[in-house]
């Protein structure tokens, strides 16, 4: 395992009455910022003018979110920043990600300004120890004749111990991380409006400055504003849901604090599954997350409802082999069905616009648990571009590269090459994930 360089932990420190417009320090290797941040990552040059002079950002997510927060405690978009889209809101079901990478609370705190500890104590009001995830185990999965589910022999991949006692990730409600970042940005001279803009000339009317920049962090394409996107020729089919664990310390797979990453091969492919430490106040009596996926082929041999019902039973049937309880997946159970994209950087500019979403979510998406943590890398790595005064599309295909690469890798692993990893898996499920994945601070992150 490699360590950590000494470097790369230092923090400066940040004077206490300027601490919510300081922006804590980035560092790391995995962060591959605009060179003008410096090695600490915090170094915006003073001389630099920003080329526009406001900023309308589409979405209300957590990306969207994170950017016009950022961006909003510059002095130069002070007041400038609107944001079309509706603020979040909270619901039990389970939409988006609930593994928080621990490294993604750097970039979140990096753009609200605020130190880590303090997002973490709004999501779990003091209860943050329990959905930390201190270590993660990988095992295979398989199903019996009798339709049952066994979890294999584990082995662990990765743990607090290697990152210095840091916590790896979190379980969080991709909805309640949204609501306690809007919670933060409310401070902030940011502007909600409910209008829908179909164009980029209905977002310059909406803009409060006369060179506005025009943010898309959300799916929905804006006409004449970047290409259309093709029909996808991949999808990742995913269900996940909340657990309570009545059963878990009895079944003895899974112990406290601990993840576990599950893969069952059938038809030639990787159904892939985590299971994560998680607290949500809308679920109290949950203690765990789950979720199933699988990467399928578009086109006329798709059948949603299916892939998405095996990946139920999938849910089920592992949950209850590890001892634990779906809590009431009527109101909780989130499916989805997300289409893949390229690996390639998007290199097609429209001057003064910025896809936000395409750029952080290239790739097969869901499967290595990274979506929140780049969205947030790539609001803050925008958002650095544009105060800085230059054009941030380039520098966010810079900063996503890793992660892209990372995912393809994981998407083979799934995939066309799923015999070999499963092969890996029966000789040792901890070092083939060990050797697969990615580890250091791109989980654990500096705090
Ligand atoms: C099933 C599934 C599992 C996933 N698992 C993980 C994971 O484990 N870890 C991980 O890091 N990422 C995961 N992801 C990806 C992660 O959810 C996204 O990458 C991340 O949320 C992107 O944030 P965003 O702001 O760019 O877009 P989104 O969160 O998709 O937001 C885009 C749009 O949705 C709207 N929106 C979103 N939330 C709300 C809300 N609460 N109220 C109102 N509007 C809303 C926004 O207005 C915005 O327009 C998963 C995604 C899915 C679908």
């Amino acid at each position: 395992m490699p360590a950590i360089k000494e470097r790369a932990l230092k923090v400066r420190p940040v004077p206490a009455e300027q601490e919510f417009r300081q922006t804590p320090p980035v560092a790391g290797r995995d962060a591959v910022l605009p060179e003008w941040l410096g090695a600490d990552g915090n170094e915006t040059p003073a001389h630099v003018k920003p080329q526009y002079d406001s900023v309308v950002v589409l979405g209300g997510g957590i990306g969207a979110l994170s950017v016009a927060a950022r961006l909003a405690r510059s002095p130069a978009f002070e007041g400038r920043v609107v944001i079309a889209g509706k603020p979040p809101e909270q619901n039990r079901r389970l939409i988006g990600g609930l593994t928080l990478r621990a490294r993604s609370l750097d970039y979140f705190a990096a753009c609200l300004g605020v130190p880590r500890q303090s997002i973490l104590e709004r999501l779990y009001d003091g209860r943050e120890a329990e959905a930390r995830s201190n270590r993660q185990i990988a095992a295979r999965v398989s199903r019996a004749k009798d339709g049952s589910y066994e979890i294999g022999p584990t082995g662990e991949w990765m743990s607090r111990w290697d990152h210095n006692g840091r916590a790896l990730a979190y379980g969080v409600r991709n909805s309640h991380l949204a609501g306690v970042l809007h919670d933060f940005s409310q401070s902030l001279a940011i502007t909600w409006s409910d209008a829908k803009p179909l164009s980029l000339g209905d977002c310059a009317d909406l803009a409060p400055g006369k060179r506005p920049f025009v943010i898309k962090a959300e799916p929905m394409p804006l006409p004449g504003a970047g290409p259309m996107p093709s029909a996808p020729a991949r999808f990742v089919a995913a269900a996940q849901l909340p657990f309570s664990d009545p059963h878990r310390v009895a079944k003895g797979v899974l112990q406290a604090n601990t993840s576990i990453a599950l893969a069952r091969r059938r038809a030639g492919s990787m159904d892939g599954s985590v299971f994560y430490p998680l607290r949500d106040p809308l679920s109290p009596t949950a203690r765990y997350y789950g979720i199933f996926y699988r990467i399928v082929k578009g086109g006329g041999a798709l059948h949603k409802n299916a892939e998405i019902e095996i990946m139920k039973e999938n849910l089920f049937g592992a949950a209850k082999a590890m001892g634990l309880d779906a809590v009431d997946p009527a109101e909780t159970l989130g499916t989805a069905l997300i289409p893949c994209s390229d690996w390639r950087p998007i290199n097609d500019l429209t001057p003064g616009f910025l896809d936000l979403n395409a750029l952080a979510n290239n790739g097969s998406p869901i499967i290595c648990g990274d979506g929140m943590l780049r969205a947030a890398l790539a609001s803050y790595a925008a958002a650095e571009a544009l105060i800085a005064g230059v054009e941030p599309q380039a520098y966010l295909n810079r900063a996503m590269a890793k992660w892209k690469s990372r995912n393809r890798r994981i998407h083979y692993a799934m995939a066309p090459l799923s015999f070999f990893s499963d092969l890996m898996l029966r000789w040792s499920p901890g070092r083939s994930f060990h050797l697969l994945q990615d580890f250091g601070e791109t989980w654990a992150g500096l705090e």
